[in-house]
């Protein structure tokens, strides 16, 4: 795939001369900021200049000046304005959940190691309350929780109020426009180490972004065959560059699943790894899957569907495992360890750097597949 070119720099805004006795000295910390809102309950986004500034960090908050985000298939849905978002979202809301930036203020009490100056990313499932599933080790299923961006205010603006707790120190290694999708690399990642690949057949049905990068990690974690089944021909060949051994293409092959229990010398793939939440493709992600297989799913189908849980699940005993969000902080620290070995490993997925303005069309583009990933320059 060529790298899309990065648009220049927005030209600075002039600065207007003050005039000492008409013009009364301000401040020159503005209280109004730029973002990208969910205005109103029905589709579309807007960029606004006066979003209020969040407020100053309290007690165990940092405030966060946003140098990138990562556009998100959810902001694409935002934007839509699907049933499952209307029925959540409260309008306006700064949308985004992906982001780097840099520690701006720090409010009392938090821990020593988050400084101004900072470089971080964060976790956006941000826990309000104590559950059984965040004392158990489950925080990111946790029945007490908003999300930043579609329950409280996003990163798609120059500053983000959040816990510091949920604060990721950035590695040296990783630069700000990839460290913006940590989010998104995070699910690939947790779906990866969930579904134990190592010396393991592993089969990726759907190679979005996220398919894209867990077949990235699963390389990296030792798969020992990779196949990947997708209709568009463009990610198929990106998913063989980077590191599957075998792609389908369903739009022009109704046989995948025979093929890939063929290559798996008649026993299918002992892991599956769902990205799509298409119900083709998850029934015939299970008719491929191994017996005594292990099935991570994190794409989210829209609907209900028929399902062969005899064949699929019992009889084959299968494990199969729910994927949401990110293990707080194991998966963080995975990250940081796959950032160690390749730290540019996100290269190819991050393929257009848009300045915050042109945010529509990092959201069609997207929508089109001509973008992977589209980053936003907030600041
Ligand atoms: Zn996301």
């Amino acid at each position: 795939m060529t790298p899309a070119p990065i648009s220049p720099a927005r030209a600075p805004e002039p600065t207007p001369v003050p005039d000492p006795v008409t013009d009364p000295v301000t401040d020159p910390v503005t209280d109004t900021m730029r973002a990208i809102i969910k205005p109103a309950p029905a589709p579309g986004l807007s960029l606004i200049n006066d979003r209020p500034r969040p407020a100053d960090p309290g007690p165990g908050q940092a405030l966060v000046r946003v140098r990138r985000a990562g556009v998100c298939g959810t902001d694409l849905g935002i934007d839509a304005w699907k049933p499952f978002f209307a029925a959540r979202m409260k309008p306006p809301v700064v949308v985004g959940h992906e982001f780097a930036g840099v520690v701006e203020a720090v409010g009392p009490g938090v821990p020593d190691h988050v400084t101004v100056g900072r470089r971080v990313s964060g976790e956006g499932h941000i826990i309000t309350g104590r559950d059984h599933a965040s004392l158990a080790g489950m925080a990111h299923t946790a029945r007490m929780m908003e999300i930043i961006g579609i329950d409280r205010d996003g990163c798609f603006a120059e500053f983000i109020l959040m816990p510091a707790g949920n604060l990721w120190m950035l590695p040296d290694v990783v630069s700000d426009d990839h460290a913006a999708i940590m989010d998104a690399f995070g699910n690939a990642v947790h779906t990866v180490m969930e579904a134990n690949v190592s010396r393991k057949s592993v089969l990726v049905t759907g190679v979005g972004p996220i398919g894209l990068m867990s077949v990235q990690a699963a390389r990296m974690a030792g798969a020992s065959k990779i196949f990947v089944v997708d209709r568009d021909k463009n990610r198929l060949n990106l998913a063989i560059e980077l590191g599957a051994d075998e792609a389908f293409d369903t739009s022009v092959d109704d046989d995948w699943v025979q093929r890939v229990i063929k290559a798996t010398k008649n026993e299918g793939a002992q892991a599956l790894l769902e990205m799509s939440g298409a119900e083709p493709l998850i029934n015939g992600g299970f008719t491929a899957l191994a017996r005594g297989g292990r099935a991570a799913l994190l794409g989210v189908p829209g609907s209900d569907y028929p399902f062969d849980w005899n064949n699929h699940v019992i009889f084959k005993g299968a494990t199969v495992l729910g994927i949401n969000g990110r293990r707080m902080f194991e998966t963080w620290l995975q990250m940081d360890d796959f950032f160690e070995q390749a730290p540019r490993m996100l290269e190819p997925i991050v393929t257009h750097v848009l300045p915050m303005d042109e945010f529509q069309s990092g959201i069609d583009m997207m929508r089109t597949g001509e973008a992977v990933k589209a980053v936003l320059k907030i600041s």
